[in-house]
């Protein structure tokens, strides 16, 4: 059994009692019937081959089976985290690299196995078109760029990973989710979040009602804007941002929010703050605060920032609360569960790295079964949306009203 679904006594008082009052009516009822618990699994005593347990286990594709994954832009991230997790996956393989750098690219290609007719330049991305070693597109590219080599690799044929935000504007993305259902090719945003094992527990132990009935949640995720890093300097730039600290980290508060209260909010309301004379802050923001409202009569209140470090998601229930500190870092993520009697962390057995080879191995998996993946379309567009919506409620300085997929209600 995995340490995930070991149970551990209630830490408030409420719970305590509803525990304790659970436990001796459901013996009295096992009892009743002929003085054994009922249902005991029936175990061998002997020495035995057990049946093959599928339902527990993924195994890995052989590698006449695994899929071809292209990666589009060798920065940062593509480098240190997307490759890397292709290589240690259970479903595919990288077959193909598309750069500006052709120096880079072959260096990359060298490492990795890839052989030099699989580099791509962006000006022959087209061409990907012919290469029946690619079966996705895994686009990690600044946010402006999404939308267009997004929709390219759907014409080529390809399934697509996105990075996230999904696109600069609401539009793109829904070219984007026009493009893969004309091409009948899967698209999906890469929310790490959603294949994290401990934001996966804390979702888990929600729903089964140990933190009572969750009506707020807290999320602050920020980090410094450090423009002496390259990674960071398209990241000033609204035509390649879309927009600042809310775009890059705050999108993991907001689908975080969205993720564990289950529901998507009916209206918002926003404040920008930039420091004056920092050249960071000329197109895009630094400071951004918003309070969002549910139809459920849940409430979740967001912050995000380049100026500051923090990374946190607390869900605020009846009985207690789960806080993930921090929420959503590559590595060390923690679940911690309060309650009026005390606090402790949760064991969760497996570590954050898995949610880099969870992803990607979610869309292999989707390709191959066709199914719609956890994080589609969508909802990044639905993302996209509620950020504009912030944007515009801090330009209004009001409450805005919200549709269902997250666009704002025009007056
Ligand atoms: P980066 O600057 O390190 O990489 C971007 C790559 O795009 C570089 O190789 C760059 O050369 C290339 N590029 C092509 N055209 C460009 C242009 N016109 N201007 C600038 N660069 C251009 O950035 P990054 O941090 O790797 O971010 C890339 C994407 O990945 C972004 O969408 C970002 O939001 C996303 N990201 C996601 C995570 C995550 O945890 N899921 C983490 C970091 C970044």
């Amino acid at each position: 059994m995995s340490q995930d679904n070991i149970s551990l006594p209630p830490l408030s008082r409420r719970g305590f009692l509803a525990g304790a009052g659970g436990t001796v009516a459901g013996l009295t009822a096992a009892n009743a019937a002929n003085g054994q618990p009922q249902n005991l699994p029936s175990i061998p005593d002997e020495a035995t081959g057990r049946p093959f347990p599928e339902a527990e286990l993924q195994m890995p594709l052989p590698p006449e089976e695994r899929l071809g994954w292209a990666v589009v832009g060798l920065g940062s991230f593509a480098l240190n985290h997307v490759i890397p997790a292709i290589t240690r996956s259970q479903t595919c393989e990288l077959t193909a690299l598309v750069s500006g750098n052709a120096d880079k690219a072959a260096r990359v290609a060298e490492n990795y196995g890839v052989p030099d007719a699989s580099i791509y330049s962006y000006d022959n991305f087209d061409d990907i078109a012919n290469d029946e070693n690619i079966d996705i597109v895994y686009i990690v590219l600044p946010n402006g760029l999404h939308a267009e080599y997004t929709i390219r690799a759907l014409e080529a044929g390809k399934h697509v990973m996105c990075e996230k935000p999904m696109a600069n504007t609401v539009q793109e993305c829904r070219d984007m989710i026009a493009a893969a259902e004309a091409a009948d090719r899967k698209l999906m945003i890469a929310y790490r979040a959603h294949f994290e094992p401990h934001n996966q527990r804390a979702l888990q132990m929600k729903r089964d009602g140990e933190f009572g009935d969750v009506k707020m949640l807290l999320g602050h995720t920020m980090r410094t804007l450090d423009l002496s890093r390259p990674r960071d300097e398209w990241r000033v730039l609204r035509d390649l941002a879309g927009g600042g600290s809310m775009m890059d980290i705050g999108i993991y508060a907001l689908n975080g929010a969205l993720y564990f209260l289950e529901e998507t909010p009916t209206r918002l309301v926003a404040t920008i703050e930039n420091p004056p004379d920092d050249v960071r802050f000329q197109e895009v923001e630094d400071m951004l605060t918003v309070q969002m409202g549910f139809g459920s009569g849940a409430l979740a209140n967001l912050a995000t920032s380049y100026t500051m470090n923090e990374n946190r998601i607390q869900l605020l229930g009846t009985r207690g609360s789960g806080l993930l500190n921090p929420a959503t870092s590559y590595s060390g993520n923690e679940l911690i569960e309060i309650g009026d009697l005390g606090s402790r962390t949760v064991p969760v057995g497996q570590t954050a790295a898995t949610q880099f080879t969870g992803e990607i191995d979610h869309l292999s998996r989707a390709v191959l079964e066709d199914f719609e993946p956890r994080t589609p379309g969508a909802m990044g567009l639905r993302d996209v949306a509620l950020i504009k919506a912030m944007y515009a409620s801090a330009e209004r300085n009001s409450w805005v009203e919200l549709n269902p997929d997250g666009t704002l209600v025009e007056a």
